[in-house]
């Protein structure tokens, strides 16, 4: 059963079309710099051999979706639908959603708490609406996975009527790669796991606490500023900060919004580059700024994990995934090492092999089990469009 898989931001619009009972992957790509200068697609198709890169003018979302069209027309691949990433879905979904006008209205409503991404999202919904008229569409929300957490975990102490006003709570996001993270854990190790810890570092990064596959916390809050360092957000601070920025730095509410989200982070700390590559080269040149990003990484990371497993009053496994967590044994072991004191012991061999594979990397005698989880958001959308629609 194949099916299409859109993740669409503010100025790009990446695709996949995929079987979801063989996970074979048909075509994949990246329209890039939509409305700006210089825009390409990228993608791979097994209709042509190696990488292909065609560029073109595209002034809007639906001018991607045309190159789109003539490269899945191209694999001569059917599908049944197309799913589609949307980041907030606020409180319309707890679960996956088939899309009408209703539930195209919804992801709008919700866009101010996302509004680099939901307006997006929703605007390359209605281009497939309109594109393939005969396929259905599925809202799959970054948000839903949480949505369900106890209230004590997602209740912010603000006042009552302010809240339920303004729907402030913690939302979190990345739900739909930690979903994967546990299913893919869980096919792993089977009976042996029931608490797991699951870490999505990437340069967005978040945990998440899942016990018996129930979201039981998470570190992003109402967007995804919270909670741990990140390339270029600052994660967690005194929220007070905010207003002292404003009323004593003279920076407007736009300013501190930029600096917090697009200033700081592993950028700020390192002063040279969000990428943890840079990072790792400087530390390594005996840079104390890079080594302090790396440590203030290491420190919040663990700091969190504990958080996470207050959460389950207790962990039996964590998970490394993404950009960071699946390619940086560096990350992996310095986060590691912070945990050593509660049992966490790292195999340094196995965890500098490099693998797509889901993998374990702590030693046998680890008190908690630590995998590294190549997570795949794609197959999980897909397979809530096959479930929704197949
Ligand atoms: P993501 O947002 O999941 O695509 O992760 C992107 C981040 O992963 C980059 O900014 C890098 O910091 C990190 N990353 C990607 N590849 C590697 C690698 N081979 N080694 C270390 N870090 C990596």
């Amino acid at each position: 059963m194949n099916v299409l898989v859109i993740n669409a931001g503010s100025s790009s619009l990446k695709f996949q079309l995929l079987d979801v009972d063989t996970r074979e992957v048909y075509a994949k790509g990246n329209c890039e710099r939509i409305g700006i200068d210089g825009s390409f697609v990228g993608y791979e198709s097994i209709a042509v051999e190696g990488k292909q890169k065609i560029e073109a003018p595209l002034p809007t979302h639906k001018d991607a979706m045309q190159y789109v069209i003539e490269i899945i027309n191209a694999t001569g691949k059917d599908f049944i639908g197309i799913g589609h990433r949307v980041v907030q879905g606020g409180w319309y979904f707890p679960e996956s959603k088939v899309v009408t006008d209703e539930t195209l209205g919804w992801v709008r409503e919700v866009a101010p708490l996302a509004p680099l991404h939901n307006y997006a999202e929703a605007d390359a919904i209605q281009v497939c609406r309109e594109l393939f008229p005969d396929k259905g569409n599925v809202v799959v929300a970054d948000t839903s996975f949480h949505y369900n957490i106890p209230e004590k975990a997602w209740r912010y102490a603000l006042p009552r009527d302010v809240v339920d006003k303004l729907h402030i709570r913690k939302y979190g996001a990345h739900g739909t790669s930690h979903r994967y993270i546990w299913r893919a854990a869980k096919e792993f190790l089977g009976d042996d796991m029931h608490k797991l810890v699951s870490c999505h570092l990437g340069s967005g990064a978040s945990l998440s606490a899942i016990q018996d596959g129930k979201d039981m916390d998470t570190t992003m809050g109402l967007t995804p500023l919270d909670g741990l360092i990140m390339g270029t957000r600052c994660g967690t601070i005194d929220p007070a900060t905010v207003c002292y920025l404003v009323r004593e730095g003279g920076y407007t509410i736009d300013e501190v919004d930029t600096m917090m989200n697009k200033q700081s982070g592993l950028l700020a700390l390192s002063g040279i580059s969000s990428d943890s590559r840079d990072i790792e080269d400087g530390a390594a040149k005996g840079d104390a700024n890079c080594q302090m990003a790396f440590d203030m990484f290491y420190y919040r990371t663990s700091q969190l994990i504990m958080e996470m497993a207050q959460a389950m009053h207790g962990f039996d496994t964590m998970a490394f995934s993404a950009g960071i967590g699946e390619n940086s044994d560096v990350m992996r072991l310095g986060v590691a090492k912070e945990l050593e004191w509660m049992g966490v012991k790292i195999d340094e061999e196995a965890n500098k092999v490099r693998s797509d594979e889901v993998r374990c990397i702590s030693a046998p005698d680890s008190k908690i089990k630590v995998l590294v989880v190549p997570t795949n958001e794609e197959y999980m959308i897909a397979l809530d469009v096959a479930e929704l629609l197949g």
